[in-house]
């Protein structure tokens, strides 16, 4: 029996070249499509170093229809995992019709495109940032979305509907349930970490945004020192609470949300997962954390809190472990040391 194939868009990223090595090592053919618009080849080397396989690199902007339907008639997809988004919030405050057109227009596009090749299963990569800040926690798939801080959030909002819609209305056609669409939406926590080869990992353009390329430039002292966006949060020392994802457990959910649409085409329903470990952590924790694992100085200073930044989100993990059978697995001084590893060979 062949191998299945899977579509991976927007695959020279960090979440997805991590997510198509674990999708080659459980036996799956990938093919990897971007534009490269906001990536390198790089990880796609990276990928094929690690799996020491040629995986198919196909340089295609998922918001070309032509292109798209080009691809698929030269492969046969069994499913697709969609990351393909443009994903700097402040960005998408200044060019919120970038984001729209981007975000929401390639997942159309791949969507249309799957229904014209009668392609049935797809993942669609969300965020915690569609709970903004949760009422209640942890966050469960069952808390209220909060409206969007951002036009990149909102995209995350209204890709996940989009989803959940077109799922309804394809499984409610009256056909045999083979000709359904099924689709699972993954709500990713904050992903940390890179892959123990150290061959890929995060590759933030210019400053980082996120802490953990921040604490790792710092460390290594391309910055001079971190900034703690505020000391007066509600927490229990001040400082920020999120839930800090390894990269290869977050990986492998993509592969077991894969393999549920695959294995049993039974299933109709859209289904929506936490994607976290559900371990709030602050932002001095993960500071001193690294600095502990590392065995380095990280020098920072308290400054105000950065705006439209959530006080504390954590996930609960419960869905995602009885349904999907995934729950993290490696330690957050692993991760740390991981991302520790994959800074110190960037500059070799
Ligand atoms: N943070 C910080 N300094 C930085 C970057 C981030 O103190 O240079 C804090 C930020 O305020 C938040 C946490 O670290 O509380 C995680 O931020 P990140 O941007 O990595 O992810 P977010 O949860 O905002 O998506």
């Amino acid at each position: 029996m062949s191998n299945k194939t899977i579509l991976v868009t927007g695959g020279a990223g960090y979440i997805v070249s991590h997510t198509s090595v674990a999708l080659i090592e459980a036996g799956y053919d990938v093919v990897i499509a971007d534009d490269l618009s906001n990536s390198s080849a790089g990880a796609v080397d990276g990928v094929r170093r690690i799996t020491g396989t040629d995986v198919p690199f196909e340089r295609v902007d998922c918001n070309d229809r032509a292109a798209l339907r080009e691809l698929f008639e030269r492969y046969r997809f069994d499913g697709a995992i969609h990351f393909a988004a443009f994903k700097a919030v402040g960005e998408s405050v200044d060019e919120p019709l970038k984001y729209y057109d981007n975000n929401v227009g390639s997942f159309l596009s791949l969507l249309e495109t799957m229904r014209l090749f009668g392609v049935r299963n797809v993942v669609f990569s969300s965020s915690a940032t569609v709970y903004g800040q949760p009422d209640v926690l942890p966050a469960t798939e069952a808390s209220p979305r909060k409206p969007a801080n951002s036009p990149y959030g909102a995209t995350k909002q209204i890709c996940e509907d989009i989803l959940r819609d077109a799922v309804a209305a394809y499984n409610s056609a009256g056909g045999p349930e083979e000709e359904g669409l099924r689709g699972i939406a993954l709500r990713y926590f904050n992903p940390i970490g890179a892959h123990p080869s150290a061959l890929i990992g995060e590759l933030p353009r210019g400053v980082p945004n996120n802490l953990i390329p921040y604490i790792t430039q710092t460390a290594a002292g391309i910055r001079a020192e971190l900034s703690v966006f505020g000391d007066d949060y509600h927490t229990p020392d001040g400082t920020a609470l999120r839930d800090y994802i390894d990269i290869n457990d977050l990986a492998l959910a993509h592969v077991t949300a894969i393999g549920r649409m695959l294995n049993d085409r039974q299933r109709q329903n859209y289904e929506v997962f936490n994607i976290g470990t559900g371990v709030p952590v602050s932002v001095l924790e993960l500071v001193h954390g690294f600095e502990r694992a590392n065995g380095v100085k990280v020098p920072y200073k308290i400054v105000a809190r950065r705006p439209g930044d959530a006080e504390a989100v954590w996930a609960d993990t419960t869905l995602a472990a009885t349904e999907l059978g995934w729950r993290a697995t490696r330690t957050l001084e692993q991760t740390l040391r991981s991302s520790w590893r994959w800074e110190q060979q960037l500059k070799k």
